[in-house]
């Protein structure tokens, strides 16, 4: 795609998804509001159109991507699915739980789809606007986060434009996304052992009511078991120093609050962390356009989706 190429944003309607399937279709990238972030689509069948996605996000090739699918059968077509992944699924999906499965010798996705991984990372999406195009494509989607590679996630279409621009050859609008927080990754391994890889909006606590007493790896176990590529330390990154359970700003520091913290924008000012999650990346994003130098952010409880808003907040400071 040329590089001088306007980034379009249109409001998700019917028209505009069936253009946006077309594209997909043709090998290219469609950017879709799903209700964790902005995802980056292309068809997860072509090398072409999964190189498209690594290009526009200059995301490093060992990162691998999550493959959305319209339901529980496409992606048994894609993954071996034990009773464990069949239950997770049956409770989570669709839902904002990515699970990592043993891939299918004949799931026919693009090899640069997992890096060269023998297991898959699997969604189902709620959202209405990324379910009509699969349901449209009939195609697993490639989907990371529609930003550049490790900067701030977009929880807006306007984020997106901002971010990739005219690298992307459509960007659908349908708003700002309800959770605003990337799904929560469990891995089940075959020896039987699981492990949040990323936390989300779905709890390690949930995970373990639908699994019984299964051993969580890593809390622990044997971290090794299970390869997770691509969560690296520094990760949405607004282009500036970040500071964490910061209860009073300096002067310079542009400040992010939370519940009594008011702060120059608030994630919460009633402290509610699920309104938090939905505003976070849209505060980083304030923070980066703001003329300060700095950004502090208030203290937030680890509790529920506080572990993965603290846990987003750790690598945008590293
Ligand atoms: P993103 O696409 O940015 O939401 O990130 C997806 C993340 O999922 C990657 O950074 C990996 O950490 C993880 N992931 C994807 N596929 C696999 C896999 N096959 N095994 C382990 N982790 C995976
Ligand atoms: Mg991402």
């Amino acid at each position: 795609m040329p590089d001088n190429k306007q980034p379009r944003v249109t409001a998700a309607e019917p028209i505009a998804l069936r253009e946006a399937a077309q594209v997909l279709r043709d090998g290219g990238l469609v950017a879709v509001p799903t209700e964790t972030v902005y995802g980056l689509a292309a068809r997860a069948d072509s090398e072409m159109a999964v190189a498209g996605i690594y290009r526009a996000k200059g995301r490093p090739a060992f990162n691998p991507l999550i493959v959305h699918v319209a339901d529980i059968a496409a992606a048994e077509r894609l993954a071996h699915f034990d009773d464990r992944a069949q239950a997770l699924v049956a409770r989570f999906w669709p839902g904002p739980l990515t699970l990592v499965l043993p891939r299918r010798l004949d799931a026919g996705l693009a090899a640069a789809v997992t890096a060269g991984l023998p297991t898959v990372a699997l969604r189902c999406p709620a959202h209405p606007v990324m379910q009509a195009l699969l349901a449209q494509t009939g195609l697993p989607l490639a989907a990371p986060s529609a930003n550049r590679s490790g900067a701030i996630s977009p929880s807006s279409a306007a984020h997106v434009a901002i971010s990739l621009g005219e690298r992307v050859d459509l960007i659908l609008d349908g708003g700002v996304c309800a959770q605003g927080i990337e799904s929560t990754i469990v891995a089940l391994c075959a020896e039987g052992g699981w492990q949040v890889l990323r936390p989300g909006p779905v709890s390690a606590e949930q995970i373990a009511e639908v699994l019984g007493a299964m051993p969580e790896i890593g809390s622990g176990g044997d971290v090794s078991l299970i390869e997770a590529p691509g969560q690296l330390a520094s990760h949405y990154a607004p282009g500036k120093p970040v500071r964490l359970e910061a209860a009073v700003a300096a002067g310079d520091e542009f400040h992010i609050g939370f519940g009594p913290v008011a702060g120059d924008v608030t994630l919460s000012a009633e402290g509610d962390l699920a309104e938090a999650a939905a505003r976070l990346y849209a505060c980083l994003h304030s923070g980066a356009a703001s003329a300060k130098p700095r950004i502090a952010v208030a203290p937030i409880s680890n509790s529920g989706i506080g572990e993965a808003i603290n846990d987003r907040l750790t690598r945008a400071a590293y």
